[in-house]
């Protein structure tokens, strides 16, 4: 049984799960993927819990790709975005709006340094193409840098920061290095943070004029199966980029906003300051939002050509975002996801004692990756089992998120008001399920 939870779903009259996906299967483009072989009909959401149309209640641990922070419909959220519906939605961001500048405001005052200059946009990937064409524009250079196994979108030029063959396709994509991953689990140099910024050294010595535009990467990667970077690598990188004209990019579109529990930011987890920060995702609680955050000497390359986006930062969505912000301040998120985070991790690393099949348990706070082996010691994908035990879950009422290069790391990323009671009952039902298994 689901811990209790006093919320009860409204009745659900619409079209059933398989008329929706006769219609998306006709209108919505054949690559489209399902998570589930039986596709999920979710119709309402309560903080982190999801419900179908049956009113079937699941525990939500992946928070629509790990976007919904303060939870599904969170109240103070819901009325700051409902507020301000009423009263304009939309004018465009070429007039004033108080509410754009003081979500600007409030989203400056998180950051370190001097990272003080804010521009909204409307995804992550769009918040990564501006923070490589500012990197561009300040250093006068083409070459950027981005990770083996990184995520950082799905736009025609934020695919080249990607490095995962899931989303390549065969386009042009222009001066984008990948160096080695800094994966403790499987990279080849262990934790040796020296040794892989050596090779970020070496492409540009070997790859590159000797100088660069950028660098970018999250602290500990999403999409790529929650890797926490090797120990003491991005200090080590951020030094050879600068010294070769780079700026340094922090993708905290996942790692953002305390997540972490250790930290607001992914990347004070690695004691830098980046040049560029860019978010989206948990920034909105599920409104299309994201952001760029700079330097006043970046954002003036950019003040030479107009930026604009006719939607980024609009009243409701800016609402929404500081909504956001005060509700993770108010209700202590971050010592929350750091708390229920410690106690999870640590109920799974038990159970990896009991099942071979868990290869590692990482992560921090409330971004926690489960990677499963079939051999522990040759570190060999357990891809079949992993797309069984998905599914077992499902039945179990716990929705997870799945990742990394092969597919058998289980993302386990949810809303930040998740319990020591669901962390216990996603423990309990994995274990069931292996056991089954
Ligand atoms: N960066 C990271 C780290 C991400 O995880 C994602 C999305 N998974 C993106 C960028 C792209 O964000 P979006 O899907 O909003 O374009």
């Amino acid at each position: 049984q689901l811990p209790p939870f006093d919320y009860q779903p409204k009745p659900y009259n619409g079209p059933s799960a398989d008329q929706i996906l006769e219609k998306r299967k006709k209108f919505l483009g054949p690559s489209l993927f399902y998570y589930y072989q039986k596709p999920l009909n979710i119709v309402e959401g309560k903080m982190q819990y999801l419900y179908d149309e049956n009113g079937r209640r699941y525990l939500d641990a992946f928070a629509g790709i790990v976007t919904v922070s303060c939870g599904h419909c969170h109240p103070e959220v819901l009325n700051a975005i409902t507020e301000q519906n009423k009263l304009l939605q939309h004018a465009t961001t070429i007039y004033l709006h108080h509410a754009i500048s003081d979500f600007a405001e409030a989203l400056a005052s998180k950051m370190p340094g001097n990272l003080k200059v804010v521009y909204f946009v409307n995804s992550g990937s769009e918040a990564n193409e501006l923070a490589m064409l500012m990197a561009r524009l300040y250093s006068g250079n083409l070459g950027m840098i981005s990770l083996r196994n990184a995520y950082h979108g799905g736009s025609s030029s934020t695919i080249g920061l990607t490095a995962l063959n899931t989303w390549k396709y065969p386009i042009p994509e222009g001066e984008i290095h990948h160096v080695i991953n800094p994966d403790p689990f499987r990279g080849v140099f262990g934790s040796d943070a020296t040794r892989y910024a050596k090779d970020v050294q070496d492409h540009i010595e070997y790859g590159t004029s000797g100088k660069v535009a950028g660098f970018i990467a999250e602290t500990i990667q999403g999409v790529g199966g929650a890797v926490e970077l090797a120990p003491g690598y991005l200090k080590q990188v951020y030094d050879i980029v600068r010294k070769a004209g780079g700026v340094c990019i922090a993708d905290e579109v996942q790692t953002g906003f305390g997540r972490t529990g250790s930290h607001y930011w992914g990347f004070e987890t690695q004691g830098v300051i980046p040049d560029i920060v860019t978010m989206a995702k948990g920034i909105g609680n599920g409104l299309p939002l994201g952001a760029v955050v700079t330097t006043p000497e970046i954002a003036h390359v950019m003040a030479q050509k107009i930026q604009f986006n006719t939607f980024g930062g609009n009243p409701v969505c800016s609402a929404g975002g500081l909504a956001v912000l005060r509700v993770i301040d108010k209700e202590k998120r971050q010592a929350h996801c750091a708390d229920v985070g410690s106690h999870l991790i640590g109920r799974l690393r038990s159970l990896q004692d009991k099942h071979d099949i868990i290869g590692d348990v990482r992560g921090r706070g409330l971004m926690v990756g489960v990677e499963l082996v079939t051999d522990r010691k040759e570190k060999t994908p357990a891809k079949a089992e992993t797309a069984i035990l998905f599914e077992k879950m499902r039945e179990l009422g716990v929705l997870l998120g799945k990742g990394g290069l092969h597919g058998n790391v289980f993302r386990i990323k949810p809303p930040m008001c998740f319990t020591k009671d669901d962390a216990d009952y996603l423990v309990d039902a994995l274990d069931y399920a292996m056991s089954e298994l």
